[in-house]
């Protein structure tokens, strides 16, 4: 041990307690305290703990065995290591002792050699045990650590790092098992796809760091307005959003469409170079309770958007349906 190791001796014959302190002072040991009674040993412990506690089984009062059992008990004095001291080898009180959590013994009449023998192999094993005890704790702190850094990456792989709201991954993972869940159950799914209108130009004349204020604008907007468990808004590109609307018919995505090309002229976001003086959006709207593909959801939406721009900007459009469908 490193630090300085702190002996208590527990016996009631002061000749005895004399003796174990030469000793141990004579090897070096510098901390040592001694005392006649459990009782003693106790508040003795309680005032300041002990590395090792030499315990005399047969004392007046509380004896040895008793205390060793409460050392044990103790949250704070259980690590003490204690070691029996006996008058015979063998019996019964030397396997009590054994049983309360002694860790070795101590014969009488004391032997230097075999006393201090087993005190330096007792404080080895503590030692190790110490050690052993410090790398499992480390390794639990690693663990938690790990577990903790995974979830955060796992939370920062899903979001977008300009706007904060979901990416691109997570827009695919949502709308791969939210089509799948609301075609089992033969539910309708909305899709709107959002561009901004002109959005090079705002670059071009008010420079990327406002475009990149702008973009989260319009992001924070968008998630403002599709709240429900069962939607999702997402940057799905450069200046584009994708908003999977879960158990939602044509009639509630084109609302949805609408109020979002409101909220964002609303915002009044001065653009220069655009024909309303502000940012506006175009949207492409897709809905469907068919058994259609993803891709087919997202091409739909995509045609939208582009007729969308193709008429004029800050407006949605709808996707054409095969003949037939009812949404
Ligand atoms: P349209 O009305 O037809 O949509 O025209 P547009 O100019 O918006 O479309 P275009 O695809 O030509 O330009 C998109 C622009 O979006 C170009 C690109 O620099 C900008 N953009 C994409 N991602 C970001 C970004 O993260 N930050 C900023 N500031 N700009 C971005
Ligand atoms: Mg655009
Ligand atoms: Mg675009």
């Amino acid at each position: 041990m490193s630090r300085v190791v702190s002996i208590l001796l527990v016996d009631d014959a002061s000749d005895i307690r004399s003796l174990l302190c030469r000793i141990l002072e004579q090897a070096g040991y510098a901390d040592i305290r001694a005392v006649g009674s459990a009782e003693e040993a106790l508040a003795e412990l309680s005032f300041r703990p002990a590395d090792v506690v030499l315990l005399d089984l047969f004392l007046p009062g509380m004896d040895g065995i008793s205390l060793c059992q409460a050392l044990k008990a103790d949250r704070t004095l259980h690590r003490i290591l204690v070691l029996a001291i006996s008058a015979r080898s063998d019996g019964h009180p030397l396997e009590r002792a054994f049983e309360a959590g002694a860790i070795d013994f101590i014969r009488k009449p004391i032997d230097r050699i075999e006393l201090l023998a087993r005190l330096r192999s007792a404080l080895r094993l503590k030692e190790e045990m110490d050690r052993t005890r410090d790398r499992e704790r480390d390794l639990l702190e690693t663990a938690a650590g790990l577990r903790h850094a995974n979830q955060a990456l796992e939370r920062l792989s899903m979001l977008d790092g300009l706007t904060g709201i979901p990416n691109r991954r997570s827009f695919d993972l949502f709308f791969d098992s939210e089509r799948r869940r609301c075609q089992r159950f033969g539910r309708p799914l909305g899709l709107l796809i959002a561009d901004i209108d002109e959005f090079k130009a705002y670059n071009d004349t008010l420079g990327h760091p406002a475009g990149d204020v702008c973009l989260r604008q319009v992001a924070r907007t968008l998630v403002s307005l599709a709240r429900r468990p069962t939607d999702l808004v997402a940057r799905y590109g450069g200046e584009e959003f994708g908003i999977i609307l879960g158990e939602t018919d044509a009639v509630g995505a084109r609302a949805i469409a609408r109020a979002a090309r409101d909220a964002v002229v609303s915002l009044e976001i001065l653009h220069p170079h655009s024909p309303h003086g502000i940012v506006t959006i175009s949207l492409g709207v897709a809905a469907s309770t068919d058994e259609v593909s993803g891709r087919t959801l997202i091409d739909r939406a995509d045609a939208a958007l582009y007729r969308a721009k193709r008429a004029g900007r800050n407006q949605f459009s709808e996707a054409a349906l095969p003949l037939g469908t009812d949404v």
